[in-house]
């Protein structure tokens, strides 16, 4: 009997799976129906989000569009935001809309969570879902331009896409710097888990922006123009952007899917659900307890072929391989300006010189996935 492997979003490791479902097409097309269901179906590559905010790239250089992969693999594609996973009908839901399938395979990443704090839902613009993100961002430019007084912009968030956001926001603005104030507030350090000579590195850079740095400093509630600090400070703001950590999509745990760390689906090494073995995840939406990592792109983008190959082992029943994940990982992080900061095992480098190196990387990535019909350069 044909089996039906149904895909949940079209993030990064899914994309590989777009790719391993055209190439092996022979292998599976007589016995596999697949299914991609994905809320965008122009899915956007984080990687490139700074140089777009900041003016580097076109929308159309940042986002994979996903009908022809589909197309070329075969594969239905569907736009809807999945809410719902019923595991005792193996029945995924969107807007009363039902998806049967036999196995199941969820990317769908991650956003800041915003419940985190009083007011963040109501006050402060996600940076994630991302296109969402840029419609406001776009208004906002406006909204600056229209304005005559001076405004104050804010980034909640010290980790990597805080940093880079504000840096790439600013470098937008940076010919209204007399009239745009900038801050990035982070309840920890700088670049948690970074070596510190990046974290000295990218304060540099801050400070050169004219973004004002201050660390150490838990946001403990947020109203309308005003973000309080659990010391009790307090300071106003126009426009306020969360982009801290990442949380998961509340109706994975809802499911009965065995979560770690308040709702990521638990994955063992061959990205197989711990509790349901025709479930699979990969992306920040999947967590390994045993091998934890940050959630990073990078991490979904190599788990991408492991996962094609074991949905395709799954659904003819053969053995399953492991995903062994990287200690550490090159960390590529923009500046706003055409420069960058990289790290890898403790080394630390920076220059223009190093934003081309991060450009031809997310360029390479791009091309992958936007010329599917030619040979593929690997
Ligand atoms: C500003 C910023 C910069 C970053 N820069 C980097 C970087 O340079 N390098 C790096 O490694 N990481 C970076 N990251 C982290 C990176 O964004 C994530 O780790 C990465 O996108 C995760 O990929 P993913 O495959 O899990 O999901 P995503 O790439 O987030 O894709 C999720 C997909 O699922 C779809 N989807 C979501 N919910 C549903 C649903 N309910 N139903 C159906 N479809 C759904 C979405 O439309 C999307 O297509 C950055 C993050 C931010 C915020």
């Amino acid at each position: 009997m044909r089996k039906r492997l149904l895909l949940i979003g079209g993030g990064h490791a899914h994309l590989f799976v777009l790719e391993a479902l055209r190439v092996q097409r022979h292998q599976w097309l007589e016995q596999v129906d697949v299914t991609l269901v994905s809320r965008e179906l122009h899915t956007p590559y984080s990687g490139m989000l700074p140089g777009l905010i900041a003016g580097h790239y076109r929308p159309s250089e940042c986002h994979v569009d996903l009908a022809p992969l589909a197309e070329a693999a075969n594969v239905s594609l569907v736009r809807a935001e999945i809410d719902q996973l019923d595991l005792s009908r193996n029945v995924a839901t969107a807007d009363e809309r039902e998806w049967p399938f036999d196995v199941v395979s969820v990317d769908i990443g991650s956003a800041p969570p915003l419940f985190s704090v009083p007011g963040a839902r109501e006050h402060a613009l996600s940076v994630k879902p991302i296109d969402l993100f840029l419609q406001r961002w776009r208004k906002l430019q406006e909204e600056v331009d229209s304005l005559e007084r001076p405004v104050h912009l804010i980034v909640a968030g010290g980790g990597a896409g805080g940093v880079e956001m504000v840096l790439a926001m600013a470098h937008r603005l940076a010919s209204r710097r007399d009239r745009v104030k900038w801050s990035l507030v982070t309840r920890d350090e700088l670049l948690p888990g970074y070596p510190r000579r990046s974290a000295r590195l990218m304060a540099k850079r801050l400070a050169d922006a004219g973004v004002a740095l201050r660390t150490n400093a838990a946001v403990s509630q947020i109203e309308e123009g005003k973000l309080h600090f659990a010391d009790g400070s307090n300071a106003s703001f126009d426009a306020l952007v969360w982009a801290t950590g990442a949380a998961a999509q509340p109706w994975i745990a809802a499911s009965g899917l065995a979560c770690v760390d308040n709702g990521f689906l638990s994955v063992n090494t061959h990205l197989q659900s711990t509790s349901h073995a025709h479930v699979f995840a990969a992306g920040d939406i999947a967590t390994d307890p045993q091998r934890r990592r940050s959630k990073a792109g990078v991490f979904a983008v190599r788990q991408g072929p492991i996962l094609a190959e074991n949905l395709l082992r799954s659904t003819s029943g053969r053995d399953l391989i492991a995903y062994q994940p990287q200690r550490d990982y090159l960390s590529l992080l923009s500046t706003g300006d055409r420069h960058a900061i990289a790290s890898w095992y403790g080394l630390v480098w920076q220059g223009n010189w190093v934003w081309r190196w991060k450009n031809r990387i997310d360029k390479r990535f791009m091309q992958r996935f936007t010329s599917p019909f030619l040979p593929q350069s690997e």
